[in-house]
C-alpha cells in the first residue's frame, strides 16, 4: 500500500517535511501537473502527512473516496484544459508563498466526489512524469 494525494491538494507544501523518506514531490510543470505527488514505491506508510494536510487531501490507497462528500467551499485542482475546473485559485503555502492555480472548482456543500482517479497519477508522476525533478528540494524549501 501507499499513501495518495488526490485532487483537494492546493500546493501548501505542508506535507513535505514530515516525511522520513522524503517521497513527497510537487509537480512540475504545474499546469500538467497541479497538486504534490507521493512516490508509492519509497513511502514506508507512516501516516505523518495526513494531519499535517490543511486541505485534507491525503489519502492511504485503499481509502481514497469514491463518494467525498464536501462540507462545501472545498477546492478542487485539476491539470489546465480539464472541463468544468475553469476558476483560478489564489492561496499561500505554509511558508506564506504566493500560490495560484488556473484551473480549479469550489465544491457545494453536499456535493459527492469520486477522488479514486486521482491515485493513477501519483504513480504515474514517477513512472512517466517529471518525479524526482531538478530542483524540487530547493522549490519546497522556502
Ligand atoms: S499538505 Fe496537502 S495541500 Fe499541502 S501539498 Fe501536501 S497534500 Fe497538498
Ligand atoms: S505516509 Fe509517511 S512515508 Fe508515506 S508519504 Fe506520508 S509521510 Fe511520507
Amino acid at each position: 500500500m501507499t499513501y495518495i494525494i488526490t485532487s483537494l491538494c492546493l500546493r501548501d507544501g505542508g506535507c513535505v517535511d514530515v516525511c522520513p523518506v522524503e517521497c513527497i514531490v510537487p509537480g512540475n510543470p504545474q499546469d500538467k501537473w497541479p497538486w504534490y505527488y507521493i512516490d508509492p514505491d519509497t513511502c514506508i506508510d507512516c501516516g505523518a502527512c495526513i494531519p499535517e494536510c490543511p486541505y485534507e487531501a491525503i489519502f492511504t490507497e485503499d481509502e481514497v473516496p469514491d463518494a467525498f462528500e464536501a462540507m462545501g467551499d472545498e477546492v478542487q485542482s485539476m491539470p489546465a484544459g480539464t472541463a468544468g475546473f475553469d476558476t483560478p485559485w489564489e492561496g499561500e503555502n505554509h511558508h506564506g508563498q504566493t500560490v495560484k492555480l488556473a484551473s480549479t472548482k469550489v465544491l457545494e456543500a453536499g456535493e459527492a466526489v469520486d477522488l479514486t482517479a486521482d491515485t493513477k497519477p501519483n504513480y504515474d508522476f514517477f513512472e512517466d512524469g517529471p518525479g524526482y525533478w531538478d530542483g524540487w528540494e530547493e522549490a519546497v524549501s522556502g
